[in-house]
């Protein structure tokens, strides 16, 4: 199998003769990634978001059967980060400037003939609005959208599950097995908002009645999870899994648009 590199499928990297020579246009989807810039605890660069989404593309990549394909454009690595803007180290963009920049970019890729477009996101704050511009996208451009969110099984505590949402075990995880020089883990903590099985209803996620969140109301951290169980080979365990859950929903994504024709 021949593996495809990022920058073979980066759209800038491409010149106005290799873009309108592209053979697949009609069913390969462009993918745009939305990630974050924003705190993410004391051990972690303020890029996790917009980091882990360049890796999961590349990781994904890696991995497409024959037969599959996909463009990469710009990702978008400032995200709406309203709720950790309570730290330094956070940058943020509106919902109103996100949605404007994935109609943009879906406005121009459609004119140059692409049909498909799919959005990988790595920052809740995001989904939202991806969710509701993908719509609008597919309803007014008339590309097909997907937004990509295979669900991985890593094998975490049911705490870690539900209560393990920023700067957890995963993303630190994840970033000391992809940059490991820039992960400070003598700085990591165990901060919950929540513990399963405590009375209560209100709560900051997965209840009955949620209460919208700030970070600093949370977690003095910034950490929301249990950052020192992630480990460097818990993260080189889990991210070729993970790659293979994107490789494969790009593949179905490949499959359902060439049947459509
Ligand atoms: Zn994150």
């Amino acid at each position: 199998m021949h593996v495809q590199k990022y920058r073979d499928r980066y759209l800038p990297a491409m010149g106005l003769d290799g873009i309108a020579a592209l053979p697949d246009k009609a069913w390969a989807p462009v993918i745009v990634a939305t990630g974050a810039i924003e705190q993410h605890g004391p051990h972690l660069p303020v890029a996790v978001d917009a980091f882990i989404a360049e890796a999961v593309i590349t990781l994904a990549l890696e991995r497409l059967p024959q037969g599959a394909s996909c463009y990469i454009a710009p990702p978008i690595t400032i995200g709406k980060s309203n709720e950790h803007t309570g730290f330094p180290g956070t940058l943020m963009i509106t919902k109103r400037t996100l949605r404007a920049l994935l109609l943009s970019i879906a406005r121009q890729v459609h004119a140059w003939g692409f049909r498909n477009l799919c959005v990988i996101n790595t920052h809740g704050g995001n989904t939202a609005v991806d969710l509701y511009t993908l719509r609008e996208i597919e309803s007014k451009l008339g590309l097909r959208t997907q937004f990509i969110a295979p669900q991985v099984d890593l094998g975490i505590s049911e705490q870690e599950n539900f209560f393990g949402y920023h700067a957890n075990e995963a993303e630190t995880a994840w970033m000391l097995a992809l940059l490991e020089r820039h992960v400070r883990p003598e700085l990591a903590v165990c901060d919950y908002a929540g513990r399963i099985g405590d009375p209560g209803e209100l709560r900051a996620e997965r209840s009955a009645a949620n209460f919208n969140w700030a970070s600093q109301d949370l977690s003095k951290s910034g950490i929301m999870g249990n950052a020192p169980a992630g480990t460097k080979e818990k993260g080189e365990l889990w991210l070729p899994r993970v790659g293979q859950a994107y490789a494969d929903a790009i593949a179905k994504i490949c499959k359902e648009a060439q049947a459509r024709g």
